[in-house]
């Protein structure tokens, strides 16, 4: 597991795990959900409050995602140096009609500003992120629902290492009662606020259940 033994070497420091806790509907205090998933003061089962807490369900696929949801899924691990190899990539695509109308020693330079700028996009957009990305996004158009639980909250701490993302949400869920586990970088520092056993919807490729992810998608 992920656990952390050695703290510095580790890029998530897993969160104080203080328990969720929900209103009782029995008693109406506000009481820690323990394994069973019943009240500690009176007995009384929790599942329908946490299963009202889950939302309303997935519509049907295919689902439509905003433009800002797309792009918060597909989105580069260091997005200024990604913006910087589109900038050099341009505008050394833009020095290539000059150099060969006019200047021809410039056509050095615009083929080193194109190779450049190619890197700097390489780098911080890796093909297995981007690749794992692209996964996601197809569960979320097309996956289907199914029930899931937050199984662990983790600060991220090494800030540039999937671009801005904040926190790592793991979750699992059942697929004909086999247990698939997931989990999901975050942006929204809110969601550090989320607790192990709050109960959330995923959606999954059933070709594939490991492509999948939590629904709705952010922000
Ligand atoms: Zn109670």
């Amino acid at each position: 597991m992920r656990r952390a033994r050695a703290p510095l070497a580790e890029p998530f420091t897993l969160l104080e795990e203080s328990a969720l806790r929900v209103v009782c509907p029995g008693c109406g205090h506000a009481v820690p959900v323990d394994d069973e998933a019943r009240c500690v003061t009176c007995g009384s089962a929790l599942e329908a409050v946490l299963g009202a807490a889950r939302g309303p369900p997935p519509p049907l696929p295919p689902r439509r995602l905003t433009r800002a949801q797309r792009s918060a899924i597909l989105r580069p691990m260091r997005p200024t140096h990604y913006a910087w190899g589109t900038f050099f990539l341009h505008a050394g695509a833009l020095m290539v009609p000059v150099a060969l109308g006019f200047v021809w020693p410039l056509l050095l330079q615009a083929v080193l500003f194109m190779g450049m700028g190619a890197l700097f996009r390489r780098a911080s957009w890796p093909v297995d992120v981007r690749r794992e990305q692209k996964r996601r996004l197809r569960a979320l158009v097309w996956g289907l629902p199914a029930a899931a639980e937050i199984t662990r909250v983790e600060r991220q701490v090494v800030p540039t290492l999937e671009g801005g993302r904040r926190v790592q949400l793991d979750y699992a869920f059942a697929v004909h009662g086999q247990r698939i586990e997931g989990s999901l970088p975050s942006p929204h520092v809110l969601d550090l606020q989320r607790r192990p056993r709050e109960r959330v919807w995923a959606v999954y490729v059933p070709e594939d259940p490991d492509i999948n992810a939590l629904w709705p998608p952010g922000p």
